[in-house]
């Protein structure tokens, strides 16, 4: 498999509003995740997409929270959204099996995704427009949820 392309992405803030409460609250420290993304078919090499961010402590509410990088991702996702998005897209609107769905991401953007991994996007709700939404709700709607931790992550 031929080396990724590497890009960086920062979501890195010193402050930050708590999403539950608004409270400003300081970066309390930084972590990084990669991201598959969609490749360039002509290099023929995959891309993945390194995010720094900031991890902030809301002091009213005692808890961690991510800087919000929900443009990129979906919390806990190792892909980008947009890769979500094209495979979804193959599946719901142009009609392709989840296996050959999975080969053309590979022919055509140099993203191995499983198979398995298509179907629980198209399950999670592929409608039209918009990949794969997150079921737990949130107060600020589905639209922009933050990248939430219940307590402290190990990165
Ligand atoms: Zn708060």
């Amino acid at each position: 498999m031929p080396k990724p392309n590497l890009s960086l992405r920062s979501r890195n803030y010193r402050r930050r509003p708590c999403p539950h409460c608004g409270h400003s609250s300081y970066r309390d420290r930084r972590a990084r995740r990669s991201l598959h993304d969609l490749g360039a078919p002509l290099t023929g090499r995959p891309r993945d997409i390194v995010v720094l961010y900031s991890q902030h402590y809301c002091t009213r509410c005692r808890k961690y929270f991510n800087a919000n990088m929900a443009d990129l991702a979906e919390p806990g996702s190792h892909y980008t959204r947009r890769g979500v998005d094209t495979a979804v897209r193959l599946v719901v609107e142009d009609g392709l099996p989840y296996r050959t769905a999975g080969w053309t991401l590979w022919r055509d953007h140099r993203v191995f995704v499983p198979y398995a991994t298509i179907q629980n996007w198209v399950e999670a709700g592929g409608e039209k427009g918009g990949a794969s939404r997150p079921h737990h709700s949130s107060r600020l709607g589905p639209g922009r949820l933050l990248g939430l931790h219940r307590g402290r992550r190990a990165v």
